[in-house]
């Protein structure tokens, strides 16, 4: 018998190397081609031996991940026997006159088209797979941690995949991605985590598949997200009672005020923070935490303290709980009551082979501390990872900027402006919720940077951009942001740049301005501001936009709307020639040939300036403490409403009215009730005002 195999016949070289290694793939499909490959014999049972040169022997039993096949080299990873058995067989089946079978051929990823008459059926679904298979395929101890992770519920984002090249069927975890390679054979499901194969997360991805097939046809769309729950959102272990101390704190803090809360607000928060954190939200917590670090800021009187950033700390825990306590948020695109508390994420998850490319460092300066950012992506998950460097410069020492603090140490051995503008792979990193990634000093991790070719075009979309209308749609749609999951580089897009229609310096912002065109011809915006900590930057874009048509590739970088369309922040350019620019560290040289205009931006429109005003007047609240507001403030809140009232912001006003009612019924009787009514209002108007501010384009 031979050629049974259809598992290993749909394992194509792409698989086997997601499932191995580029180097081992390429090392064996070199001895193949050398004619040193294995001799190859398969069993009735399907087990599938390899005798090789060397002695060795590699048996592939089905069933069974490639990396727990046995092989008598005494390798304990996937050795190069397996990986050149796995590669030989589909010519062996053939020689064999086994490998007629229609089905397997078709379903090879990235075959020829001279793969027969193609028949269009609906490509496979892990949602087949039925749980009896999940047992035979995974570890006990593995289905049990499955079981225990969907007793609790967890979100999905499910991508159907057709097997055609790399688009197979891919489920996205709030911690790592499972991809099935190959249809029908669980072994060769692969994972991120540090398990690779066999995880627990293979039956968490089977299972959202099912869901997202129960939801609606295979066909229907490429993505949908799924939660899959045998409990509700916030039971037991302490969720609910976690949910009523955050609240709690950022009510105090509300009402006692920034300004008045002294050093047990502190305590409070610390408190508030440890079991939001035993409760496992994620986001809850980093909303807490930010409040917490703002307050400190306030007392050491750094320049990180504003109030509008306590005031949008604060609305963002009482608006988590809220849609808590709601039992989900309502209307079209609301999110599930677990993606909203950061009930779904891991504290931390353990990352296995990566490799990564890099869209540029962002540079940070605040006193005399210094922050880097580099945006790392990678490609075959579609995340974006963020990794954080930081210094600290004494009393007589000069802050560093620019190509100075590039030279610094990125990782070790690796400056912070190579790794920039190159790609990495690693082993032994550890992702955080935020997807901040930490590479440990210790243990057997391993960090390899090289020059990388800026082939930002192979970057999957929807980081990736074409089109920049279908973004906007896409950035208009979503929640607003004190609901979304809190996501370093969250509006971070790699734009496709066809045309570079016009680059001016406005000299009053002292910023780079340029308005670019899409793949499609569709204009966007590309505008940085100078900044102290990056005095190349400015230059080094006006360089690369400024160069002969065409010469820009790809524009990475924050997206966001505003009132005059798409606007890109860049981090990162990639020119034609594969030649990546990360701007913050460039060299300070003068471009030449870059119009400077004075300012023409125009003022804020009278409904951007009456939100403005509105959501000014409500953070001062919280700075003052709204207990201890002055008589001027119920005044200041009067006028933004009856502005907001003339805008066509009726609903807007009226939450600002209330909050102005609540605040003289709390101020008479001085009662709990009326007090935790005040704090509802207020957090009603502030979620109302962001809601429009957002809708309105930011700026
Ligand atoms: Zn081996
Ligand atoms: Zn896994």
């Amino acid at each position: 018998v031979s050629g049974t195999r259809a598992d290993l016949l749909a394992l194509t070289p792409q698989a086997v190397t997601a499932l191995s290694n580029p180097g081992l793939v390429k090392r064996a499909q070199k001895e193949l081609e050398a004619g040193k490959g294995p001799r190859l014999e398969e069993a009735p049972d399907g087990t599938v031996s390899g005798t090789f040169e060397d002695g060795a022997v590699a048996r592939l039993p089905p069933g069974k991940p490639l990396r727990d096949c046995p092989c008598t080299c005494a390798s304990t990873g996937v050795c190069r026997h397996r990986v050149a058995v796995a590669l030989a067989y589909p010519a062996f089946a053939a020689a064999s006159g086994g490998a007629s079978s229609g089905a397997s051929g078709a379903e090879r990823a990235g075959a020829a088209p001279s793969a027969g008459p193609a028949v269009e059926e609906a490509p496979w679904s892990p949602g087949a797979v039925e749980d009896a298979a999940l047992t035979g395929a995974l570890s006990r101890r593995a289905l049990e941690r499955a079981g225990a992770m969907r007793a609790r519920g967890y979100v999905a984002r499910v991508r159907r995949g057709t097997f055609r090249g790399d688009d197979v069927p891919a489920a996205l975890l709030a911690t790592c991605t499972v991809r099935f390679l190959v249809p029908r054979a669980l072994a060769h499901a692969r994972c991120d985590c540090a398990a690779g194969t066999g995880c627990e997360h293979v039956a968490l991805a089977v299972w959202a598949f099912r869901e997202a097939d129960r939801q609606g046809a295979p066909g229907d769309a490429a993505e949908v997200m799924v939660e899959v729950a045998t409990a509700p959102a916030v039971g037991g272990s302490g969720g609910a009672a976690a949910l009523g101390v955050a609240a709690d704190v950022a009510g105090f803090l509300l009402l006692e005020g920034v300004q008045h809360a002294a050093g047990g607000a502190g305590a409070r928060f610390a408190l508030a923070r440890a079991q939001v954190e035993g409760a496992g939200l994620a986001w809850v917590r980093g909303a807490l935490e930010e409040a917490e670090e703002l307050l400190a800021a306030y007392h050491a009187r750094s320049a990180r303290y504003a109030p509008a950033r306590a005031a949008a700390a604060l609305g963002e825990v009482l608006a988590r709980t809220r849609v808590a306590r709601a039992g989900g948020g309502a209307g079209e695109g609301a999110l599930p009551v677990r993606t909203v508390l950061g009930a779904d994420q891991a504290p931390e998850t353990k990352l296995d082979h990566l490799r990564l490319v890099s869209l540029g460092v962002r540079l940070s300066a605040e006193g005399r501390e210094r922050g880097a950012e580099v945006l790392l992506v990678d490609p075959a998950a579609a995340g974006l990872l963020v990794l954080r460097r930081a210094w600290t410069y004494g009393e007589g020492e000069t802050p560093e900027a620019g190509e100075a603090l590039g030279r610094r140490q990125g990782l070790p051995g690796v400056s912070l402006a190579a790794l920039a503008a190159g790609q990495l792979v690693a082993t032994g990193a550890t992702r955080l919720p935020s997807r901040q990634v930490v590479f440990s000093t210790r243990g057997l991790q391993r960090v390899s940077v090289t020059p990388q070719t800026g082939a930002w075009e192979a970057l999957p979309v929807p980081l990736r951009v074409e089109d920049v209308g279908a973004l906007e749609a896409e950035l208009r749609r979503r929640p607003p942001r004190f609901l979304r999951p809190r996501l370093l580089a969250e509006g971070v897009h790699v734009l496709a740049v066809s045309r570079v229609a016009g680059v001016e310096y406005a000299a009053g912002a002292q910023a780079l301005r340029a308005e670019v065109e899409d793949a499609g011809g569709r204009p966007f915006g590309v505008e940085l501001a100078h900044r102290g900590v990056a005095p190349g930057a400015l230059d080094a874009l006006a360089a690369a936009l400024g160069g002969r048509p065409g010469a820009v590739r790809f524009v990475a970088g924050d997206v966001r709307r505003t009132g005059h369309g798409l606007v890109v922040e860049p981090v990162a350019v990639a020119c034609e020639g594969g030649h990546v620019v990360s701007l913050d560290v460039a060299p300070v040289a003068r471009a030449e040939g870059v119009r400077a205009v004075e300012d023409a931006r125009p003022a804020p429109s009278p409904l951007a300036a009456a939100l403005l005003e509105a959501e000014g007047c409500l953070a001062d609240g919280v700075h003052q403490g709204l207990r201890h507001a002055s008589p001027a403030w119920p005044q200041r809140l009067a006028g933004a409403a009856t502005r907001c009232q003339d805008c066509g912001l009726g609903r807007v006003a009226e939450a600002l009215g209330r909050v102005g009612g609540r605040l003289g019924q709390a101020r008479a009787s001085g009662s709990d009730t009326d007090e935790a009514a005040l704090v509802e209002a207020w957090a009603d108007a502030a979620l109302r005002v962001a809601v429009a501010v957002e809708q309105l384009g930011g700026d």
